[in-house]
């Protein structure tokens, strides 16, 4: 049988020949060196892949058998979370939701369309899903500080011109929160405008949520409820606040 040639055995090989043929000729040396330095290059994310999972395994999965089995049986999460893409705002991390606790949607600037069955019926199926099938009893939708999908929203010119195949139109989904804050807070500086869109345009996805006929009759009922969150990670904060058919004050932890 064929024996495999994995990726380390290449590098390995090649060193090992660099050391070896030291009579071989300056430029082939160069070029094994750059074959050698481009397959350590791509090697490095797999490794790091690797290893992420190797201590995921014995520090979480192996040390927790119980959570694990009772998961393998199905998933009963609490909570629906909408987080942006952002690399720096998993929900998970932030507040720590365990594997089973939250079934989350990530998507640029964390927004959540108003109920159409054509148009992003990618978050509509996510949504019916959660919410008719899974019965999560909160739906958290979490801002966060220097998004760069807010960013971009305010940033598209008053004409409606845009440039991108897609980030525009998908962020124009809150455009009212960036007509609300331009018209409240016209003065400020561009920085501060985002910041007053970043928690406005959770309010914008939170009504949003209340146009889908499923989320809407669970909320009459008291069997969902609706939550905004503003993580601030200059500060090191997180605001929450609740839609009880009207915004209530901001509870800063
Ligand atoms: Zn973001």
């Amino acid at each position: 049988m064929a024996e495999e040639l994995s990726c380390d055995d290449a590098i390995e090989g090649l060193k090992a020949l660099l050391s070896e043929k030291s009579d071989l000729e300056t430029l082939a040396a160069a070029k094994i060196k750059q074959l050698t330095a481009d397959l350590e290059a791509a090697s490095a994310p797999v490794e790091r892949m690797k290893t992420g999972f190797a201590h995921f395994k014995t520090e979480k999965y192996e040390k927790n058998p119980d959570l694990y089995e009772e998961l393998s049986k199905g998933q009963s999460p609490k909570f629906m979370v909408f987080a942006c893409s952002d690399s720096r705002v998993c929900p998970s991390h932030i507040l720590d939701f365990q594997p089973g606790e939250a079934f989350t949607v990530r998507n640029i600037a964390n927004m959540v369309p108003q109920y159409d069955k054509i148009k992003h019926s990618c978050v509509g199926a996510a949504l019916e899903y959660a919410v008719l099938h899974l019965k999560v009893e909160n739906i958290l939708v979490m801002g966060h500080s220097c998004c760069g999908g807010i960013k971009g929203l305010m940033s598209i010119p008053d004409d409606g011109t845009t440039h991108s195949d897609f980030i525009e139109n998908w962020v124009n989904i809150c455009a009212s929160a960036k007509n609300k804050v331009k018209a409240e807070f016209g003065d400020l500086d561009i920085a501060e405008l985002c910041t007053h869109c970043e928690k406005e345009a959770v309010n914008v996805s939170l009504g949003n949520l209340l146009t889908y006929p499923f989320i809407k009759a669970a909320v009459l009922s008291k069997t969902l409820t609706l939550k905004g969150g503003y993580y601030n990670f200059l500060k090191g904060s997180f605001d929450f606040w609740c839609l009880d058919h009207g915004l209530s004050p901001p509870l800063t932890v």
